[in-house]
């Protein structure tokens, strides 16, 4: 029985390239699930899209003298090719500017108002007395009133992750002009969220399978108690609100931008799946929905959008939120606006992508916060993915291609060792698919790793190299069991490293790609043709450490 997977992935801001951080806290996990699942046979759906709206990007187009439709146009076209070129295999990534999304999030707002859970209320809002307009709440600033870091904003605290308002902030100013703001009186919609609070508690008590922290942190929020909050604010560039009188306000993006998994998922039905009734599959059926996504996304995820799911009524709530802690770079946080990070473009520009898949994966801040230095991605990738797994492949599919007339070897009666090898190679499949169906990502790729090991000693033991020369069938014994667990680990690691599992697939003889074998052993039959090998991975070398480590901040 094939199961029904949605994979929902954090939406990006189009107000800036992406960087390693996006990548390690979000996108590469859901690849990864993703290609695990479909190669498992399961039914797939991976959406996300590009967060179009909302002051990042008005900021960032103010900024250039563009629109914010220019910005977000310049950075969607570089998003996709950045998941093309990394390999991050969405089903479809859209943006939040579609007239598909905006109908989509006027449906739920009308729905949830008339079952009575958005109410209007009159509340003040910041005004900024110099610049003459409303600011958003991004545009005001000031000292957080929870832990008194300077530079938080009036929507959340970066350093404490506490969602405010902008009045809570101490010595609160513009950020266009430093003034202080005033407040004026102006409509919203708020959302009830207390009233989903109940319900919240007694579902998440069923979310048992989820990461610790995920599972408490939304526990402490749901028994702290819930607010009601505004869902609409007096903003120009968003979804319209669709209600008389409020022509002149848009629906508050953090409410909007969660509706993205919907549209995107209608959107694809239409456009890809070709079906119009198709998202159902992935909302209304029996399906486990698992939303990817950054530790300071957590709210979202675990109360404000399943709150907003359970007031429309009729579609699932996430199975899972395995949510990343964060990437730190060189020792010390990320910071897009200090240049403290690690650009994706820039890194494709330079690099191959399984690479950097591989380091992020084995390095991966499931459960606490990890560290991305050059001198470690440089290290893994020359002692680890050249020396273990590349070398492996490399100097057996080499020597049986010269060695066997360019064919998988017949073989004989296989001894115990032999045996052993091939159920070690079964097993790391049976593991390594456990892991991943539960998202515990590092510890599937080090059990691949592990298994990789394990074949490269079984090859230095019964060394067919040399053997050849006196006994030609038992050599030809030993690099067919090495060229199964070859195999298996091709698949083991196909999630992990997409591109380079597909030429070992290739040099293995086989046509199609990796998905459609399945996640099972494949070995190549006696007398399969190979194509002629060429190295996977590439040694770098050890002056990139400290080039690139120069570009970090300047
Ligand atoms: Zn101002
Ligand atoms: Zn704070």
């Amino acid at each position: 029985m094939s199961e029904k997977i949605f994979i929902g992935v954090a939406w990006p801001y189009a107000n800036g390239s992406l960087h390693l951080g996006q990548i390690a806290g979000a996108n590469l996990p859901a690849d990864i699930f993703a290609r695990y699942h479909r190669t498992k046979g399961n039914e797939v759906l991976m959406v996300s899209g590009s967060d179009q709206h909302g002051t990042p990007t008005t900021i960032k187009a103010e900024q250039e003298g563009k629109t914010p439709q220019e910005i977000a146009g310049i950075y969607q076209k570089e998003f996709l090719d950045c998941w093309q070129k990394l390999g991050i295999a969405f089903d479809l990534y859209t943006t939040t500017g579609t007239k598909n999304h905006a109908e989509v999030a006027q449906d739920i707002f009308l729905k949830l108002l008339e079952k009575d859970f958005l109410y209007r209320k009159t509340v003040s809002q910041a005004y900024c007395p110099k610049c003459q307009r409303f600011l958003p709440d991004r545009y005001v600033e000031g000292t957080c009133p929870y832990c008194n870091t300077p530079g938080a904003r009036g929507d959340q605290c970066d350093a404490c992750g506490k969602l405010m308002d902008a009045p809570d902030l101490i010595e609160a100013h513009c950020r266009l002009c430093g003034t202080a703001p005033v407040y004026k009186d102006s409509e919203q919609f708020f959302l009830r969220l207390p009233a989903f609070r109940d319900r919240l508690l007694d579902w998440i008590k069923t979310r048992t399978h989820w990461r610790s922290n995920v599972l408490n942190f939304t526990t402490r929020l749901l028994e702290e108690g819930l607010i009601d909050r505004a869902f609409t604010r007096d903003i120009d560039w968003g979804v319209p609100v669709p209600v008389k009188g409020f022509e002149n306000k848009r629906i508050y993006v953090w409410f909007e931008a969660v509706i993205g998994y919907l549209s995107a998922s209608k959107q694809w039905a239409k456009e890809i799946a070709g079906n119009e009734d198709k998202w159902r599959t992935f909302w209304e059926d029996d399906v486990k929905s698992y939303y990817f996504i950054g530790k300071d996304n957590i709210i979202f995820h675990t109360v404000i959008w399943p709150a907003m799911l359970l007031g429309y009524g009729g579609l699932a709530l996430p199975y899972d939120v395995p949510a990343n802690e964060f990437l730190t770079i060189e020792g010390r946080k990320l910071s897009t606006s200090k240049n403290w990070a690690v650009w994706l473009p820039d890194y494709l520009s330079r690099y191959d992508p399984d690479p950097l898949r591989y380091h992020i994966s084995i390095n991966m801040p499931e459960t606490s916060d990890t560290d991305f230095s050059w001198r470690e991605f440089v290290r893994r990738n020359n002692d680890e993915l050249v020396a273990t797994y590349g070398n492996l492949v490399n100097r057996v599919l080499t020597f049986v291609y010269r060695n066997f007339d360019g064919c998988v070897p017949e073989y004989g009666e296989l001894g115990e060792p032999d045996k052993n090898l091939m159920k070690k190679a079964d097993d790391c499949l049976v593991q390594t698919g456990d892991l991943l169906s539960k998202c515990n990502f590092k510890q599937a790729i080090m059990t691949a790793m592990a298994a990789a090991h394990e074949t490269n000693r079984y090859l230095d033991e019964k060394s067919p190299w040399k053997v050849i020369k006196e006994d030609r069938h038992s050599a030809a014994n030993s690099l067919y069991v090495a060229l199964y667990a070859i195999s298996c680990l091709k698949t083991a690691l196909y999630p992990f490293l997409p591109f380079s599992s597909q030429k070992v697939n290739e040099y293995l003889g086989f046509q199609g790609n990796v998905e459609e074998a399945g996640w099972k052993p494949n070995p190549p039959p006696p007398g399969q043709k190979l194509q002629e090998p060429k190295p996977l991975f590439t040694k770098l070398d050890e002056s990139i450490i400290e080039e690139e480590t120069r570009r970090i901040g300047t």
